[in-house]
């Protein structure tokens, strides 16, 4: 048993972790499962709705990468934990608080952190509503913090969209979260679905304080954008980026 099946009750959990034989609905995200997590096969831990959530791991080291480079954060947030896809990634460069509000999602980010041999110290994991807990964190605006955030998109729905307004993210809107996560700091960085309404965007931008959008490429089509507002050393060439 390690920890993190101390976190909660481990049957609880157990559950919750989606094994075969896989749901219909989830094959495609299964036959994906080492982009996912190159170690899934060392026992990685996904309730239902993270296999369509969670970030690929070349995207997330890659968007980590990018924000330790550009900005050496001392704390980076990651206001939407899931089951820890970011968490792991920003971890490898500074401390990490990360925000969940299920308990069993928590519970199996602390399991794939183990996997990725994360030590525990390194990730404090904040149980909560995001805007409570932002609200609760004011000491991290001492410190050079980078906000990251992928909130929920209301499910694989989003990309029948032609547009996808950033009013329909869920249960926020991106104006309230990006308000809530500027009181603390103005580096704040979304993982938003490709099809994100730009002159939305733009509405975020100022002359000082550009927008860089980093388009991921998965086989040649796009799958999703980060946008890094307030963070113009974000290297322009991560602009367009295959992975
Ligand atoms: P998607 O719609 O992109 O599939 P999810 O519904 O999986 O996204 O949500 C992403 C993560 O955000 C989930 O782990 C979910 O539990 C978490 N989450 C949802 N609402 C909140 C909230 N109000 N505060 C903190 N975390 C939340």
């Amino acid at each position: 048993m390690s920890e993190i099946e101390n976190f909660g009750d481990y049957e609880t959990i157990e559950k919750h972790i989606i094994r075969p034989p896989i749901p219909n609905a989830l094959k495609k995200y299964w036959n994906n499962r080492y982009n996912l997590f190159s170690r899934f096969d060392e026992g990685i831990w996904l309730d239902y709705q993270s296999w369509y959530s969670v970030t690929p791991e070349r995207v997330a080291y890659s968007i980590a990468q990018s924000i330790f480079e550009s900005h050496k954060p001392e704390l980076v947030i990651d206001a939407f934990s899931g089951c820890g896809g970011n968490t792991i990634q920003f971890a490898k460069f500074c401390p990490v608080i990360s925000i969940e509000l299920d308990p069993i999602k928590i519970a199996m980010a602390k399991h794939n952190l183990a996997i990725y041999e994360i030590p525990s110290s390194r990730v404090t994991f904040i149980q909560g509503d995001v805007l409570d807990v932002l609200r609760s964190i004011d000491f991290a605006s001492q410190y050079r913090t980078i906000i990251f955030m992928s909130p929920p998109w209301g499910g694989p729905s989003y990309s029948g969209k032609s547009t996808y307004s950033l009013n329909d993210l869920i249960p926020y809107t991106f104006d309230i979260l990006y308000k809530e996560a500027f009181r603390i700091t103005p580096y704040i960085a979304a993982f938003l679905p490709k099809n994100t309404d730009i002159d939305e965007l733009a509405q975020y931008s100022t002359d000082k304080n550009r927008i860089v959008v980093t388009n991921f490429l998965y086989e040649g089509y796009s799958k999703a954008i980060c946008c890094y507002f307030n963070m113009k050393n974000v290297l322009a060439s991560t602009a367009l980026q295959q992975v």
